[in-house]
């Protein structure tokens, strides 16, 4: 069992060879792929793709970089997508202030609009979060608040302290790519601490293709690579890393064993 929590197959680089991408991926033992939206033009195609594919589930949300393009998204409108047998989770939302491409007021609104709809449909929230840590924790907490919601930090590149508050919420923490990179010491100490049961692997293909593939478009088979690596880091076997990620994954995203 191998699950890669967080890919778009329907981006460019991946939509065009979806057939030979998903055995590439069954081939090195990928068993599961949850494949993300960032936008309401792509629900469709991220929906269709999961309703062809057994072992490819669905998100609804809006990235945070298309919160300005999207004011007419709101809790209702992801609660109703979201009825979809194959859609298990929502998002990825969240706040991106590294970029900056939409407003931040109107990335926080969108993001608990997010918040409020898993709330709602029991889903868990897939959230992105780059540059605005302090931000993303008060927001995650305070939302909380109002009711509990399950829930994974995608693509974990913040700060040890900012993964503590995450787990403190019952979040989980997945682990992309990144880890492998020479540069990416802070994060390989936090990754080799995490504990096991809220652990998950991605790959956020078609980007941050993990050491040995550098440079090449992402894809789900490379989850496989990054696995061992961090199986190595944490002194766990690729076998007790690969099942425990991967039962950690059906245990969050559970309507994948409807
Ligand atoms: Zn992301
Ligand atoms: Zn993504």
């Amino acid at each position: 069992m191998l699950a890669d929590s967080h890919c778009h197959l329907n981006y460019k680089g991946l939509v065009e060879d979806q057939v030979a991408i998903l055995t590439r991926a069954r081939d090195r033992g990928v068993t599961a792929m949850l494949n993300i939206s960032t936008r309401e033009s792509e629900w469709d195609a991220v929906i269709a793709t999961a309703e062809r594919e057994p072992d490819v589930w669905a998100t609804v949300g809006i990235h945070p970089h298309e919160a300005d393009a999207h004011p007419h998204i709101d809790t209702a409108k992801l609660v109703e997508r979201a009825r979809h047998p194959r859609v298990v989770g929502i998002g990825e939302s969240g706040l991106d202030y590294y970029y900056d491409h939409s407003d931040r007021v109107r990335q926080q609104a969108s993001f608990r609009a997010h918040i409020a709809a898993c709330r709602e449909t029991g889903l868990p929230l897939v959230v992105h979060t780059r540059d605005a840590e302090e931000d993303t924790a008060a927001i995650l907490a305070e939302e909380m608040g109002k009711g509990a919601y399950p829930g994974v930090i995608h693509c974990f590149t913040a700060s040890g302290d900012f993964a503590d508050k995450a787990l403190a919420l019952g979040f989980y923490i997945s682990i992309s790519g990144i880890v492998t990179f020479k540069s990416a010491k802070d994060l390989q100490e936090t990754a080799a601490r995490l504990p096991l049961d809220r652990l998950l692997v991605e790959t956020d293909a078609p980007f941050l293709a993990p050491v040995p593939h550098r440079g090449k478009t992402g894809e789900p088979s490379f989850v496989a690579d990054t696995a061992h690596f961090l199986a190595d880091l944490r002194g766990e076997s690729v076998e007790q890393l690969t099942q425990a990620t991967a039962m950690n994954f059906h245990r969050l995203f559970a309507k994948t064993r409807a």
